[in-house]
């Protein structure tokens, strides 16, 4: 005897039964929307019956392409629960990427946020559209579009009924997919199936996970386009828990007002969202008293960001890592007990670091030999990680499951260092360590060091090919408003000679405007790479005592 399959229909049924006038709110064009859990529920059953009604069959998959709000959440439990796929695409990205992934996709069905209809008027106009039989615009009507057939959110679901004879799934059914960003090469496609989602979302609720309360209200910031608001849209249901979407690209400003006006307890999204948030606080006046944690993660959470946040507004930071292959959360950091009493420096030590393993998933790390490497804190190799929501292949990328599997484990590019407390530190992206005279510098590292500096809004460390060094760093500095670039330079170089060896001193410190950032929020290293041209980098320009070798 086994008992039933794990599936996602239960959180959504338990949320309307028990907490039926906990609220769902949404910041739309039209203002600030909401209902509670029951009207949730009703609308996932319109939806589920409008997606019958259009033809819509198990195992079809059904696409967004759409920020955070109501409707959106409604396709989360609509389109899987009926028994197809939630296939979430991100609007950021060049055409052509969302040409190749809607054609390989073969997306039947897409719904579309009224604010990114123009965008996508562009990427549909291609044969790689042909999958797509209807768009659906979220919305109350029809904007003037070349989208064809169309119509709009309220009409499609508008007269179905609030019932709908949920089927049995199995937990091998798909129930989501994201691709993967492509920064380097096409996206891949990971297929989320309801098992996956559902064990995240169990893992996502426990204390070593996010540990979402009912009495939380919970703001997911990351997009849902983005590894599925990092699976908030499903685990704050699972808790019963007050959820609000802030909308379409929502500036700090509106972050701030929706957190003072909706009493937000939880919130989450990458650095740069935070980085923003601060900058805002510091000028206006806004009450973040109910706010009492964020999670971040997507790249790495600079130490100064979990200080700030700790020190000026009492709100605890919890670092966490994952990616699109991993659902996505690997690694969460918090304090074990046996450091309540440890001092607020070697507690930020630990904070900073992306955690600890989330219950449930497995990993190791592998160094250059092949051979797994000891928890000390200082050996590093890549990470390896495995359980029931990683995935373990490509949608139809056979090259891409070859190179980047290895039976169970998911080699995550990711270079790690473990300490003895388990804690995993990133210390970069395989692929933007920086190799000088065969020593190895963290990017990640200097980052930190560098955002940790009053006068700096925004910074990122790149590798340069150099004839001598093989690679050496540069700095791209976005200076605080006023700031004096030739004085903050020295300071910026005579901090970071004081606290690494010499040589990881940037050669160059570059001051712009803003970092470029990729289609979810990451600092775009590949464009800064692209864009610097500078003579004075090559061979020769470096000081000697620069060289790793001379130390
Ligand atoms: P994506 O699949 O777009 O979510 O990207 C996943 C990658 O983002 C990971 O493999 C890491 O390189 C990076 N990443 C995610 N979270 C963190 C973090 N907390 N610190 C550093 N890098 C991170």
């Amino acid at each position: 005897m086994v008992g039933a399959d794990q599936t996602l229909r239960p959180f959504l049924w338990r949320a309307a039964k028990l907490h039926p006038d906990s609220e769902i709110v949404s910041r739309t064009a039209r203002g600030i929307e909401r209902y509670g859990y029951d009207e949730y529920d009703d609308r996932t059953a319109q939806l589920a019956n409008a997606l019958d009604a259009a033809g819509v069959e198990s195992g079809d998959r059904v696409a967004t392409f759409c920020w955070n709000h109501h409707r959106h959440a409604e396709t989360y439990f609509g389109v899987p629960n009926s028994g197809a796929q939630l296939h979430t695409i991100n609007p950021l990205l060049p055409d052509h990427h969302i040409q190749y992934i809607v054609e390989n996709a073969e997306d039947r069905l897409l719904f579309v946020d009224p604010s990114l209809v123009e965008k996508l008027e562009g990427a549909a106009d291609s044969e790689a559209f042909e999958s797509v039989e209807q768009f659906v615009v979220m919305d109350e009507a029809v904007p003037d579009t070349s989208l064809d057939p169309v119509t709009d959110y309220e009409s499609f679901v508008g007269d179905q009924p609030t019932d709908y004879d949920w089927p049995s799934l199995s937990g091998d059914t798909p129930a989501g997919m994201c691709y993967t960003s492509g920064t380097t090469g096409k996206p891949k496609g990971v297929e989320y199936t309801q098992q996956m989602l559902w064990g995240h979302t169990m893992a996502t609720l426990t204390p070593q996970g996010l540990a979402f309360e009912e009495s939380d209200v919970i703001m997911p910031v990351v997009p849902m386009f983005h590894v599925n608001a990092w699976g908030i849209p499903y685990s704050a249901t699972a808790a019963g828990a007050k959820q609000v979407y802030p909308g379409p690209a929502p500036e700090p400003a509106d972050l701030a007002s929706l957190i003072e006006e909706e009493g937000v307890t939880f919130t989450a999204g990458v650095p740069t969202v935070w980085l923003g948030l601060l900058e805002y606080l510091a000028e206006n006046d806004a009450d973040m008293s109910s706010l009492e944690r964020i999670v971040i993660g997507g790249s790495a959470a600079p130490e100064s960001l979990i200080r700030e946040f700790d020190e000026e507004y009492d709100v605890e930071v919890l670092h966490a890592w994952g990616m699109t292959e991993t659902a996505p959360i690997g690694t969460v950091s918090h304090l074990k007990s046996k450091m309540d009493d440890w001092s607020k420096e070697d507690q930020y030590e630990k904070r900073g670091k992306q955690g600890l393993i989330a219950p449930g998933l497995e990993f190791k790390v592998v160094g250059d030999d092949g051979e797994e490497v000891p928890w000390n804190g200082e050996d590093f190799g890549e990470m390896y990680i495995k359980g029931p929501w990683v995935t373990q292949s490509y949608f139809k990328r056979p090259e891409a499951n070859e190179q980047d599997f290895e039976g169970e484990w998911l080699k995550t590019g990711d270079v790690v260092t473990v300490d003895s407390d388990g804690y995993v530190k990133i210390i970069d992206r395989a692929k933007d360590v920086i190799k000088s005279g065969g020593e190895w510098i963290s990017s990640v590292e200097l980052e930190n060091a560098l955002m940790a500096h009053d006068e700096v809004a925004e910074a990122t460390v790149v590798g340069v090919p150099h004839e001598r060094w093989q690679e050496r760093p540069v700095a791209f500095v976005v200076p605080v408003e006023g700031t004096d670039e030739d004085a903050l330079k020295e300071s910026i170089l005579a901090q970071i000679r004081e606290e690494y060896p010499r040589w990881w001193a940037p050669d160059e410190v570059v001051f712009i405007e803003e970092v470029p950032k990729t289609a979810t929020g990451k600092f775009d290293k590949k464009v800064l790479r692209e864009q610097y041209d500078d003579e004075s980098l090559v061979a020769g320009s470096v000081p000697e005592e620069a060289a790793p070798d001379e130390e």
